[in-house]
């Protein structure tokens, strides 16, 4: 199990040892969908916003 803090609410989040770079997760905490960065230490940054246009 690794941990890394959530950027968002600085929430301790525990990841799978398998996590790898570029994964995106929900911060079990505030929600947030979280990009992992890097993965020994683990580092995660907020997820860019996805504008997709639903409306097609
Ligand atoms: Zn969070």
């Amino acid at each position: 199990m690794k941990k890394a803090d959530c950027p968002v609410c600085d929430a301790l989040l525990e990841l799978d040892d398998k996590v790898v770079s570029g994964e995106l997760i929900e911060c079990q905490d505030c929600g947030a969908e979280l990009e992992v960065i890097k993965t020994n230490p683990v580092k995660l940054r907020e997820a860019p916003q996805e504008e997709e246009d639903w409306g097609q």
